[in-house]
């Protein structure tokens, strides 16, 4: 059977929104964006919003507190009882483990961790061609270069962590979006 709680890890540009996006559409699954729900936030003017946009412009990473709650009340939601895919969260190891704490506390388990790798140089340019087409305010090159090393600092660590607990698929991100879908598909099943 194709696993239906999933996370999404990799590099920003690694093209994890678009692969999530996809996986939305095939397995009637929820989409769990932490970026895109911050963003929201930042729009709103809300609480959140006030207290991430600082960090978001820079390229830094908003404070796991922050961040945990919003992940955990996206998925108590009815919508996300038959699955869903997070896409950008976890990114730290404090992160990882409040997951693994409130999935549990809701029921479920994690089944697939999918990693895309994308090399760097490549990367930096998808985001930069990325800022032109849609001018997401920390789409330029220092906020670029901040959010790779963090990346690398914090997030990338995760990989092993979920290798060590037997979910991770490792995904080839070179090609179009089909191939990467399809690799990923596979790597579901
Ligand atoms: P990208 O993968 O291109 O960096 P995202 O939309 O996933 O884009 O994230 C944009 C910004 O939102 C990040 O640079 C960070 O400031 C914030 N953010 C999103 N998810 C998290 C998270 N899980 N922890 C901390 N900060 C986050």
């Amino acid at each position: 059977m194709t696993a239906r709680r999933l996370l999404l890890l990799g590099p920003p540009g690694a093209g994890k929104g678009t692969q999530a996006q996809r996986i939305t559409e095939e397995l009637g699954i929820p989409q769990i964006s932490t970026g895109d729900m911050l963003r929201a936030a930042v729009q709103a003017g809300s609480e959140v919003g006030r207290e991430a946009k600082g960090f978001m412009d820079a390229g830094e990473l908003v404070p796991d507190r922050v961040v945990i709650g919003v992940a955990k009340d996206r998925l108590g939601q009815p919508d996300a009882r038959e699955g869903f895919i997070l896409d950008g969260f976890p990114r730290t190891s404090a992160q990882a483990q409040a997951l693994d704490e409130m999935l549990p506390e809701l029921g479920f388990a994690l089944e697939r961790c999918v990693a895309i790798r994308v090399d760097e140089e490549e990367l930096v340019g998808r985001l930069l061609k990325r800022a032109e087409i849609e001018g997401r305010s920390d789409d330029n090159e220092e906020s670029i270069r901040t959010r790779m090393g963090e990346y690398k600092a914090k997030t990338a660590p995760l990989i092993s962590y979920y290798e060590a607990k037997g979910i991770l698929v490792e995904v080839d991100g070179k090609g179009n979006v089909d191939e990467v879908a399809a690799r990923i598909a596979a790597g579901l099943e």
